[in-house]
């Protein structure tokens, strides 16, 4: 049987180098000047009680300038009894990306209007990567994010996990538009806070 030969697939473009590149050591020297250039002009920074480059003192220090896409943390939106809007559908977990989404789902008969609602939503810190999905995902709007700086460290990944009461209660929220009925079947509504 004739094999055909393994032709080794190249995903990647190959980078083309002059000669001068190709001898290295001017490289690297330029390489080397670049670093030690903004070493010493920071340390004279730091030297002359400035500070210094982007440097920021974390968690002491948080910059204010943030960058203008950056999402923040989230919330779990409230109906009018305080309880999360939520449907417990699943949507969010299954879209993540990182995976770091876990429901419980809870089931009320005397709630027809709203049967299923999570007895517990958690969130894991250490792995989502804040790209949004889980809130354009939500069918619900049960889900949103808060553009703030996330207060994270610590000592253990315990302390990045978020919980149903905190989701729900850091920044309490509901959708004023959403008429919700109650468990009489009576469409309210509810101001946002
Ligand atoms: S922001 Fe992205 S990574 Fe984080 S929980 Fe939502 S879908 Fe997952
Ligand atoms: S937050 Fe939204 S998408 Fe996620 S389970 Fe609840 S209703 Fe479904």
């Amino acid at each position: 049987m004739n094999r055909r030969p393994h032709v080794r697939r190249q995903y990647w473009n190959a980078p083309t180098m002059s000669w001068w590149e190709r001898l290295y050591l001017p490289e690297i020297v330029r390489g080397l000047s670049i670093t030690g250039g903004v070493f010493v002009r920071n340390m004279w920074r730091w030297m002359t009680l400035r500070k210094g480059a982007l440097t920021t003192y974390y968690p002491e220090e948080t910059r204010a300038d943030y960058a203008a896409n950056n999402r923040g943390k989230h919330i779990l939106t409230q109906r009018p009894d305080g309880r999360p809007q939520c449907i417990a559908c699943n949507m969010c977990a299954t879209v993540c990306p990182a995976q770091c989404i876990e429901i419980d789902a809870a089931f009320d008969p005397d709630d027809p209007a709203h049967p299923k609602s999570p007895s517990a939503f958690t969130i894991d810190y250490s792995r989502c990567i804040f790209c949004g999905l889980c809130i354009e995902a939500c069918p619900e709007d049960a889900i949103r994010m808060v553009r703030m700086v996330p207060d994270f460290p610590g000592r253990d990944r315990e302390r990045m996990w978020i919980t149903l009461p905190e989701l729900l209660s850091w920044n309490p929220q509901s959708d004023v538009a959403k008429p919700y009925p109650g468990k009489t079947g009576t469409a309210t509504f509810r101001e946002s806070r």
